[in-house]
């Protein structure tokens, strides 16, 4: 089949890959000018890593990644008030776990398929027309093509779901968070392999070291703190200036590295729930189909999952898509609700609402060095409950 994707992130290649297994042509639309770089830090392990590990893909994205050593809490003053050694995450996923940018995730992928699939980038798929054997894909700036099936793989702000589909808020599960973050040179301190973090009543910011002496920052914050949301870059900077003007810490230094930032990610945080993932030969798949969303912290994994499953199911179907879109989302859908349900009762760990939160919270932490505590509180949702079909190749 000729297989239009729309969204060159981390799902879309991934499923280019796998069809191309199954001597499927793909089409692949980005509305990047060129595959992203830089932006922000994603933890990968547990199916996701897996299924990389078959594509042969672990040792560049551990080469690209870093193999963080401890998540610390600090108090105004930067003295440690919590926190835990890596290794508790290392000893539960038997080391399969590294840390890298989503960008570079998303670029290892795509180097492995790039020269066997045909790319339009700066566009995007904008209408969806089925033709009865076909559909006809229309472009914002490209000629219509007939293809035929079409696959959103755009995001969570998906816009083949809202052409197919319908529009956002139908699907959308507010977490009640907002996060932000942004990137800059030369700050100091740092402080290598180890994620720091200070946190204020709903307030968190936090950063991380990287090469080429860059340090990243991320603020996640309750929507209570949100009356408008900003649109361009200088309300952004402003949000976070107001939302973290009177926090400590080195907060002062990081709004005044704001301020050079030409780049602030900013979005709410927030889940995509629906009942089904494919309407006639439409399917959707990673955060367009099922946003666990960041504080999952396992959205790229599972959108490589869903990949790996679609096309599996594609290529094994005998040209029957329907009862291929069938079996993904009969393979996936509870196991992704699930992964949602406890994302969303996690969420108030990133940035707790009170001070008492936030010393529970910095006090489990502590204990995590202890195998039983750390099993209890973060174990049973790391490890990933459901076994992956094995697709012939
Ligand atoms: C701050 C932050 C921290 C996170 N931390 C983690 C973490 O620790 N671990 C983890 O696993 N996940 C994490 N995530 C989530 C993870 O990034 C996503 O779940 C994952 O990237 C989903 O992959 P995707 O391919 O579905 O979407 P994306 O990676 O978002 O890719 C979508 C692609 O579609 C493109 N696109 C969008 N609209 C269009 C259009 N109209 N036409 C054409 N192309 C389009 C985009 O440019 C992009 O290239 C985090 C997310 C954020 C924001």
């Amino acid at each position: 089949m000729k297989i239009a994707i729309n969204g060159a992130g981390v799902a879309g290649p991934a499923l280019a890959f796998w069809l191309l297994k199954g001597g499927h042509e793909v089409l692949l639309v980005e509305q990047a000018p060129a595959i992203r770089r830089g932006g922000y830090v994603i933890d990968f392990w547990g199916l996701g890593y897996d299924i990389a590990d078959k594509m042969g893909l672990i040792p560049r994205i551990r080469e690209l990644g870093y193999q963080m050593k401890e998540v610390r809490f600090v108090d105004e003053e930067g003295r440690t008030s919590g926190g835990f050694s890596v290794d508790v995450f290392g000893r539960m996923t038997n080391d399969r776990f590294t840390s890298v940018r989503r960008s570079d995730l998303a670029s290892t992928i795509y180097d492995a398929v790039s020269d066997r699939i045909e790319t339009i980038f700066g566009d995007s798929i904008a209408s969806v027309e089925e033709t009865g054997d076909g559909v006809r894909i229309g472009f914002d700036h490209a000629a219509s093509r007939d293809v035929d099936l079409v696959i959103g793989a755009d995001g969570l702000h998906s816009r083949v779901r809202e052409i197919v589909f319908g529009p956002e808020s139908q699907f959308e599960k507010q977490i009640g968070y907002h996060v932000a973050a942004f990137e800059a040179d030369g700050y100091e301190p740092r402080n290598e392999l180890i994620y720091v973090g200070n946190s204020v009543p709903g307030r968190q910011v936090s950063r991380m070291s990287m090469r080429d002496d860059k340090t990243l920052f991320l603020f996640v914050f309750e929507d209570k703190y949100i009356s408008e949301e900003p649109t361009d870059l200088e309300g952004r900077r402003t949000a976070i200036r107001e939302i973290f003007g009177e926090a400590k810490w080195e907060c002062p230094k990081i709004l005044d590295e704001l301020g050079r930032a030409d780049d602030i990610y900013f979005d709410r945080v927030s889940q995509i729930r629906m009942d089904t993932w494919s309407k006639g030969r439409t399917a959707l798949i990673g955060d367009a189909a099922a946003c666990v969303s960041l504080l999952a912290g396992e959205g790229t994994g599972l959108a490589i999952s869903e990949g790996y499953v679609l096309a599996g199911e594609l290529n094994k179907c005998g040209g029957n898509y329907a009862e291929a879109f069938a079996r993904y989302e009969a393979t996936l859908m509870p196991f992704l609700r699930k992964k949602q349900l406890t994302a969303a009762k996690f969420a108030s760990s990133f940035a707790p609402s009170t001070a008492l939160g936030i010393s529970f919270r910095n006090l489990v932490t502590k204990l995590m060095r202890i195998e039983f505590i750390a099993d209890y509180f973060i174990g049973r949702d790391l490890r990933d409950d459901i076994t992956l079909p094995e697709y012939d190749y």
